[in-house]
């Protein structure tokens, strides 16, 4: 996984989180160099102002997006200035990795500690016991049951796990040293 598939997986965390609105709020806040206020936001996307403001808080309530608050000299009301809080960004990607990481390791487990049977007709997979109850047969057709041999499986799984804690551990170290 390299920087690329990194804000892949960030934009798609934000648009599960918040609505595709939030992809479009954080794309602009991202490229902008400078802090913009809620209407800037609504000129730039063309998203309703009611729904920036919704988007703007939740993306704050998760920590990607930070503001400082000001008072209009005009009328004494308070403005945002909103901004990507880029350290913050760091640590939401790190802990949706360990996420993946955790779900990873489970599916290793899973795979090392059971056999499988699969049916050679429709690829129908079932564990050992599974495949006992059905009298090694499949439960789709009815076809005898072959045994399926997983470990090419297991081995692109724990290639994948161990590339993926080497990623982790770099990024922790930068986080720490930044
Ligand atoms: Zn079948």
């Amino acid at each position: 996984m390299g920087r690329g598939s990194s804000l892949k997986d960030l934009y798609a965390f934000i648009e599960e989180y918040t609505g595709p609105a939030g992809g479009e709020v954080f794309k602009v806040l991202s490229k902008s160099t400078k802090e913009l206020l809620d209407e800037d936001i609504v000129k730039k996307t063309g998203i309703d102002e009611q729904e920036v403001r919704r988007v703007l808080y939740e993306l704050h309530n998760i920590g990607l997006v930070t503001y400082k608050k000001m008072r209009n000299p005009n009328d004494n009301r308070y403005i945002y200035y909103w901004r990507v809080d880029a350290t913050r960004i760091n640590h939401v990607l790190l802990k949706r990795k360990k996420a993946v990481l955790e779900k990873l390791k489970e599916r290793l487990q899973y795979e090392e500690s059971n056999s499988f049977f699969v049916c050679p007709v429709d690829g129908v997979r079932l564990t050992y016991d599974e495949a006992l109850e059905n009298d090694f047969r499949c439960p789709r057709c009815g076809s005898e049951l072959v045994t399926d041999d997983n470990s090419e499986t297991i081995e692109k799984l724990r290639k994948i796990i161990s590339e993926l804690e080497e990623e982790i551990k770099r990024e922790e170290e930068l986080i720490k040293h930044s």
